[in-house]
């Protein structure tokens, strides 16, 4: 490997979930693949052109970045849309390509009207209002405004949806916030059509929404997590097999994250390893030293914390995660030799290590991990 570590993306894995998705929600929703932070570090090149295979039509992102990435490999007729942040070149270049975009500030609003009259075009914008997680969208007051321009300049805009998005869909702690955000909406969008606008499609549901909030479903989702084949939290699950004969997971994980032993070395009981006091051998110990690091995206919170598979067996991590090093107690491996495979993420000889065995401490690290595996790790697609 030319790296120090590479990730593979098993392709019937992701086809399979998004099957399942799309069984899961009926032909009524439409799923817009969110594929931000570069499809959740599985490799927007790699992810898109599979999605695309298994019938997926419309993907999400957050920035004009990302949009520019999707854009030259996605299918012509696939839909675009930018979540987030533009600039006013990626601004310009998504009105003159039909790529659509939210838009929750007056200024991005008249902007867009500006290009969508340079281009002699529709703007194709999704407008975002404020529910209550008070973040980006209109509020209350604004729209009026926001209406205004847009009716009065109605050939230069094609409103493609109306949206907002949830404060926390994923924990019963936040159920009447999200209650009052759904209700907040459902009066935004009558409020708006008795006002002559008449939004394509109504989206407000993330994973966790769509599988907890049904009628938060709408007319499109914007699914990220599960594509990947993760519960945006452990009570996300535990929702969805509740009212299920079934009780087995039904997604399958799509990456897989693997590297080498770089380093073997004898420690004696007394000895400290790796940076400070963390770890003390209670006995000889045998480690492996492999050359993954925080740097690489393994999170230096799994010190002392993470699990990785080395020939067969599930290994701690010992100690602190270095910049670019991790420890792995192999005491109990036998005959593990330099070069030995490491999984960091995915299965070796029938045991797996995933990302959400760390969830038990912390929800988001799925997440965080994900989006932090860097660019540069080579993406290599599998079929198993
Ligand atoms: C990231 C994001 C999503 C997808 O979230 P998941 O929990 O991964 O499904 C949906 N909508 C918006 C606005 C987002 O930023």
């Amino acid at each position: 490997m030319a790296g120090t570590s590479r990730i593979e993306i098993n392709q019937s894995a992701l086809i399979h979930n998004l099957t399942f998705l799309q069984n899961y929600l009926g032909q009524d929703v439409k799923i817009s693949s969110v594929v931000k932070a570069n499809a959740y570090g599985h490799g927007i090149e790699q992810f898109v052109p599979i999605a695309e295979s298994a019938g997926i039509d419309h993907f999400s992102v957050f920035s004009g970045d990302e949009a520019h990435r999707v854009f030259a490999i996605k299918k012509p007729q696939t839909g675009l849309m930018v979540m987030g942040w533009m600039n006013d070149e990626d601004l310009e270049w998504a009105v003159q390509e039909g790529v659509e975009f939210f838009v929750f500030e007056m200024e991005k609003l008249e902007a867009a009207l500006s290009y969508a009259k340079k281009y002699d075009t529709r703007a194709v914008i999704h407008l975002e209002v404020e529910t209550g997680m008070n973040r980006t969208g209109f509020s209350q007051q604004t729209l009026h405004k926001v209406v205004k321009i847009i009716r009065a300049n109605e050939s230069y805009f094609r409103v493609r949806g109306l949206c907002t998005h949830y404060a926390g869909a994923e924990s019963i702690a936040n159920h009447v916030r999200v209650q009052k955000q759904i209700k907040k909406y459902n009066r935004i969008y009558k409020w708006i059509t008795n006002r002559g606008i008449h939004p394509e499609l109504r989206h407000t549901a993330c994973s966790a929404a769509a599988i907890t909030y049904p009628r938060t479903r709408m007319d499109m989702v914007r699914i990220g997590i599960l594509q990947y084949g993760f519960w945006p939290s452990p009570e996300t699950f535990i929702h969805f097999v509740h009212k299920r004969m079934e009780k087995s997971e039904v997604l399958k994980r799509v990456l897989s994250w693997k590297s080498q032993v770089m380093s073997i070395k004898k420690v004696k009981p007394g000895e400290f390893v790796s940076y400070g006091t963390y770890y003390m051998a209670q006995e000889d110990k045998t480690i492996a030293i492999v050359p993954v690091g925080y740097s690489h995206g393994y999170s230096r919170s799994l010190s002392n914390q993470g699990r990785v598979l080395i020939d067969g067996h599930r290994v701690p991590v010992i100690g602190i995660v270095n910049m670019n090093m991790l420890i792995a107690d192999v005491t109990q491996v036998p005959d593990v030799k330099k070069g030995d495979e490491v999984v960091l993420i995915g299965d070796q000889d029938g045991v797996t290590i995933t990302l959400a065995s760390f969830a038990d401490f912390n929800n988001q690290l799925n997440y965080e991990l994900l989006a932090r595996l860097p660019l540069d790790i080579p993406r290599q697609i599998i079929n198993q």
